[in-house]
């Protein structure tokens, strides 16, 4: 349980008690309209974990950054994971996984970040927790608020899908509506905070974020009987989660237990290609017009950049865009063939699963895990219109 957060750009390290969200140096220079910089990670005495930590009975609990006493009587994960025989079937591969993270609580893999920030939360006393959302993260943070009795404040572009705003208006969330982008309501609760006070969940500026989303990649691990998928498709807006899903693995193999990683897949969508610009040339730019069916996945400054592509990188895998054409085909693939329902952005990893099979780019008999994200019923509008 004890760990130091380790500044991703300059490497300092400062204890827990020093530092609450960016690293005070490299994220002095963060100005709005960039991707963060001085995001932190979680580094733990992995040492410690190696001694401790046995296969037969597996205690999770010492990866986890925030004891479990301060836990909000609101269950996450332990979603479903599952062969497809039937997609093996359809497609030009021949070991094709999914993992249903659609089923958490409020539809989205996003809870497992705001359960965690709200255990945290607990363990620091405060009231009330800030975010700025696409969607799925408000809801996420609305609900564990909702479970855990605290109060969740949210900035949401106001084309948020419906859906997504009912849920937060039902659990009771504070929601002010922005009239701009998802940046736009990331800056404007960055100065909430600033102003006003408050715990700010905003994705990768709490780096327990991180360490929430972190796992679903070590459930991966445990339910795939303790061995290494091959290869892990992802859907990238922030890139945060891909981040998590580097980090289970990257613990896992800091503590010895495991001695290779995934390759980790980005997928994002054309208009909404921040990070995947930024892993093929090696420069990064804003996206600018990000305008997508996959909405949990349009964001024109993605906060964790320079962290999504390591994962990417340091994992071999690679980078890929997909057209709104085959993101909602794919959502209607991924229905037909395997009765699981998933948003948009969620279907994207089919889409780029189906879009690759002519290539090399993954080996045919590879463990290939499809990371489903959130649930269809998030967004019926637009499947609906693609509907007779
Ligand atoms: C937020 C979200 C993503 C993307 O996660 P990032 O951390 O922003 O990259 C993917 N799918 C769904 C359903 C999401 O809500
Ligand atoms: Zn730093």
């Amino acid at each position: 349980m004890s760990f130091i957060y380790r500044c991703q750009e300059c490497k300092r390290e400062f204890s827990q008690k020093e530092v609450q969200y960016l690293c005070p140096i490299c994220g002095s220079d963060y100005k709005v309209g960039m991707p963060l910089k001085g995001v932190l990670e979680v580094i733990f005495d992995y040492k410690k974990i190696a001694k401790k930590f046995d296969l037969e009975q597996p205690n999770w609990d010492l990866f986890c950054c925030v004891d479990r006493k301060y836990f909000p009587e609101y269950v996450v994960g332990n979603t479903p994971f599952f062969r497809s025989s039937r997609l093996e079937k359809k497609l030009k591969f021949e070991n094709i996984w999914i993992k249903n993270d659609g089923l958490n609580p409020s539809g989205s893999l996003k809870d497992r970040a705001s359960f965690l920030l709200v255990a945290e939360a607990n363990r620091i006393g405060e009231d009330t927790l800030v975010t700025a959302s696409t969607g799925n993260a408000a809801s996420a943070l609305a609900s564990a608020c909702a479970g855990g009795g605290k109060k969740a404040v949210i900035f949401v572009p106001a084309s948020a899908p419906k859906a997504k705003l009912v849920q937060m208006r039902l659990a009771g969330a504070t929601v002010i509506p922005v009239d701009g982008t998802y940046d736009d309501a990331f800056a404007l609760s960055l100065q909430y905070t600033k102003e006003k006070g408050g715990l700010n969940r905003n994705t990768a500026y709490h780096p327990l974020t991180i360490e929430g989303k972190k796992t679903v990649g070590l459930e991966i691990f445990a339910q795939n009987n303790f061995q290494v998928p091959d290869v892990i498709l992802v859907p990238v807006g922030d890139g945060v989660i891909i981040s998590g899903v580097y980090k289970a693995f990257y613990d896992l193999q800091q503590a010895k237990i495991i001695d290779k990683m995934p390759r980790l897949i980005c997928v994002q969508a054309e208009t909404s290609n921040a990070i995947h610009n930024y892993i093929v040339t090696g420069e990064y730019k804003n996206a600018p017009h990000p305008q997508t069916v996959a909405d949990s996945i349009s964001v024109s400054i993605p906060s964790n950049a320079h962290m999504a592509r390591r994962a990417v990188l340091e994992t071999e895998g690679f980078s890929i865009t997909v057209s709104d054409q085959e993101i909602v085909s794919a959502q209607k693939t991924l229905a037909n063939t395997t009765g699981i329902f998933a948003e948009p952005t969620a279907s994207s990893v089919l889409a780029a699963l189906e879009k690759i099979q002519d290539q090399n780019m993954i080996h045919k008999k590879d463990q290939i895990v499809l990371l489903i994200t959130g649930h269809g019923l998030k967004d019926i509008d637009t499947p609906l219109k693609y509907l007779n």
